[in-house]
């Protein structure tokens, strides 16, 4: 297990469905999803971490691509 570089706080990696590595709180939580289902799956780190800032351009895609879609309007 390793730990956060921003907080401290221990991390787990887990991979993504995109083959990606993604920090998690440690130790997994079952949760209710609106539609009924009820799954069991870990906390994203950047969710509790103080400084998720600093995580949020890896884990959404769509902010970069509307960092770029401003981008060609400036042009
Ligand atoms: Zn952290």
């Amino acid at each position: 297990m390793t730990r956060c570089k921003k907080c401290g706080e221990p991390i787990n990696w887990i991979i993504t469905r995109a083959g990606k590595k993604m920090p998690t709180n440690p130790g997994s939580v079952t949760i209710c999803t609106p539609d009924g289902r009820v799954v069991s799956g870990f906390i994203p780190h950047w969710d509790t971490c103080p400084h998720a800032d600093d995580f949020r351009e890896q884990v959404n895609p769509n902010q970069r691509s509307q960092a770029t879609n401003q981008l060609h309007l400036k042009i």
